[in-house]
This record gives C-alpha cells, structure tokens and sequence, in this order.
C-alpha cells in the first residue's frame, strides 16, 4: 500500500513539473487490474482501504457501512468487495472530503446503488460545473447529476451508528474550499482528506480557493482535536500519527513564513524556486522538491484581492 502511494506522490510531482507547458487535459484512467485494495483495521467498525487515490475510510456494522471518499469510476467493484469483506451490508452513505477526482471518482457509481453522498455546500458547488487544478494541470467537466452530494452542510454533520459518533468537520479553505475531516470519537480515529498527507508533500488547490496559510489553520485544528493515540488517515499515504502531523505543520509554516520573507524581499517565482526549497515526508523522511507548494503559496501572496 505504501508503494502505490509513493508512485501516486511521484506521478503527482512529476505532473507538477511538466505541467505548464501543455494545455490543461483529464488524468489519466485508472487500471483496475493494476490495483489491489488493501484493508487495515482501525478499531472495533473502523477501517481504512488503501488502493489508488484517496485513502478510503469505513464505518462498518450492524447500521450498515459509510465510506469516505471513493477513489476512481473503475475502482468502485474493487472498492466495494472490499468494503463488503468487512460487513456484507450496502453502503449507505458516501463521504467527501474534497471535490477532487480521486475522492469523488466514485460517487456516480455508489449513488446509483443507493448510497446518500454528504459533503461541504462547496464540493456540490464545484462538481456541478466544470473545474480545473491549475497547479496540476487538470481540467474536468461538469460531474452528472447522480455524482452530486445529495446532503450538504456548512459547518458539518454528525453520525451516529455502529456504535461510535463520526463528526464530520469542515476546515479552513486549504487544500480546497471545501475540505473536511471525520472524527470518530470513540475509535479515536481522523480522517484529514487531503489537508495532510503522511508520504510526502501537501498540494494547496488556489484554483479551488485553497491557500497555504488556510491549510497550516486547518493542521492547528485537525491537532487541535486529536491525542497521542489517534490513528490519523491521511488523504494520501501510511497511516500516521499526532506527532507526524504536528512536524508536517510544523514544516509547512516555516515554508510559508520563507516564501512571504523573498515576497517581501521583491523576488520573482522563479527566483524563490531556483532557492529549491524542499519538502521532507512526515513519515519516512523521503525529501522533494517542493515546487508545487512554493508555486501555489507565491500564487497566494500576490493574488490580487
Ligand atoms: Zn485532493
């Protein structure tokens, strides 16, 4: 599981960097032989599904099973057998964390089978019409109707089944303007979406109204609301901890602190980049560049308001 996420993070880096020169396009389709989901259970009804895109968080039980977040169209049979390999019940109800395609790439499929989809007022907004990640290069049409979230929120929502209370958060615009985490509170388990991620660098959405300094806001309060024990699933990448996260915020303010100084300073982007500021992995300590970060923090500091 940790290899497909590190090629997912080298295949996003990699996009990062060829991506200004040709015009926006759609990702790539997924293989589904090429992935295998692989199942770590978190608690008494909680498990997370690594397989390709967002990591996948479970609810299972006597009340039926919640996911959050859904990977890609093809995945979906994939997906559900495994899901199915923890409570033979339907899905009931799809969370988002995020708008994007590799959260959400399931939804069409999973609300045809019957599955209510829940998500920030912001997600529905944006998959009703078509959107592009500028950083990355993507563009994608307007999401069909039975893609939509059927249940919206502002501030958030809360389940009560299986035997534990999952509060569904929405954070400071950071990763999107529409991100959110999931708490179980009694598994003391946290679902970031993509406002951290364990394996390596954050990618901050300007296109989606993100910002650095909204998404070091976020981190404060996803900490804010966990303990030493919490078992954090990331959007992307191994299962993490408090401690990785706190270093993670840790590294992501002082990036943002750098590159506010050499805007402050008169330096151009291409001047701050050729400082090669790079970013080191929470968790395995893997460093990169951190272009994309840098690219999308300049993108904030000197949009005109
Ligand atoms: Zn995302």
């Amino acid at each position: 599981m940790n290899k497909i996420a590190a090629s997912a993070a080298v295949t996003m880096a990699a996009t990062v960097l060829i991506g200004a020169a040709a015009p926006p396009s759609a990702p790539a389709p997924v293989d589904p032989e090429k992935i295998t989901m692989t199942t770590t259970n978190l608690g008494p009804g909680v498990a997370v599904i690594f397989g390709s895109g967002g990591n996948v968080g479970v609810s299972f039980g006597a009340d039926g099973n919640v996911i959050v977040d859904d990977q890609f169209a093809p995945l979906t049979p994939k997906l559900t057998a495994a899901v199915q390999a923890l409570n033979a019940k339907p899905v009931r109800f799809v969370v988002n964390t995020h708008y994007h395609f590799d959260h959400t790439g399931g939804n069409e499929n999973f609300g045809k089978a019957g599955a209510a989809i829940v998500a920030h007022d912001n997600v529905r907004k944006r998959m009703s019409a078509a959107s592009a990640i500028e950083l990355l290069n993507l563009a994608f049409p307007a999401s069909p109707d039975a893609a939509l979230p059927v249940v919206t929120f502002d501030d958030g929502v809360t389940f009560h089944l299986n035997g534990d209370t999952l509060r569904v958060f929405h954070v400071p615009p950071s990763h999107t303007d529409g991100d959110s985490m999931i708490k179980w509170e009694k598994a003391n388990v946290l679902h970031t979406g993509d406002v951290y991620v364990s394996g390596g660098s954050p990618i901050v959405d300007y296109s989606a109204g993100a910002t650095t300094a909204g998404m070091v806001a976020a981190l404060d309060m996803a900490i804010a609301n966990i303990d030493d024990n919490t078992k954090v699933i990331p959007g992307h990448g191994p299962l993490s901890n408090k401690a990785e996260m706190i270093k993670h915020r840790d590294q992501l303010k002082a990036l943002l602190e750098r590159v506010t100084a050499e805007v402050k300073a008169g330096k151009s982007l291409d001047q701050i980049l050729a400082l090669k500021i790079e970013w080191t992995a929470a968790q395995g300590g893997r460093k990169a560049p951190a272009d994309g970060l840098v690219r999308s923090t300049y993108q904030n500091l000197t949009a005109k308001r």
